[in-house]
């Protein structure tokens, strides 16, 4: 049975439950971001500081007013159609950003890092975050492996246009 099979509708339910989730970005989007796109400039400012604003300066996961926190894109991949959506923007604290990229995280020697946020604000065991973070990693390997088209939510394209910068010309 292929990997992804096993792994995905436990996967799915899980999810759902879950306050902070990895989300690892398939290799052919890597680089694909407005943060990049834009440059840091102040059309990203403009963003970024909206959406630290509204999460009143804490981090959107867990709460923490740390020090540093990253306007963090949220994707959502959706497998049937291989379409990628801008689907909202939100704060993140380091130990929140490590967890939700793992692969990253992990790759940059943050592993236990990113797993023990993950128990924590999860309120879950180990057993069960290296469960996820293995099915996250077989997930990210079978996206990986697909061409991926790519789009904004709309209402987050009026609000700025300068969004646009992630779709095809
Ligand atoms: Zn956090």
């Amino acid at each position: 049975m292929p990997l992804r099979k096993q792994i995905r509708p436990e996967s799915k339910r899980r999810y759902a439950d879950l306050k902070l989730a990895p989300a690892l970005v398939p290799k052919p989007l890597w680089g694909l971001s407005a943060y990049r796109l834009l440059s840091r400039g102040a059309s990203w400012r403009q963003i970024r500081g909206d959406t630290l604003q509204a999460a009143g300066h804490r981090c959107s996961i867990c709460g923490q007013p740390a020090g540093r926190l990253t306007c963090h894109e949220r994707w959502d991949y959706r497998d049937a159609t291989g379409l990628a959506v801008l689907i909202g923007l939100d704060a993140r604290c380091d130990l929140c950003d490590a967890a939700t990229h793992m692969g990253r995280a992990a790759a940059h020697g943050n592993r236990q890092i990113a797993l023990t946020q993950l128990c924590r604000v999860n309120r879950i065991g180990r057993a069960e975050a290296l469960e996820i973070f293995e099915g996250e990693m077989a997930l990210w390997k079978a996206r990986s492996h697909r061409r991926w088209r790519v789009a904004v939510d709309g209402e987050l394209l009026r609000r700025y246009p300068q969004l646009r910068v992630l779709l095809p010309a």
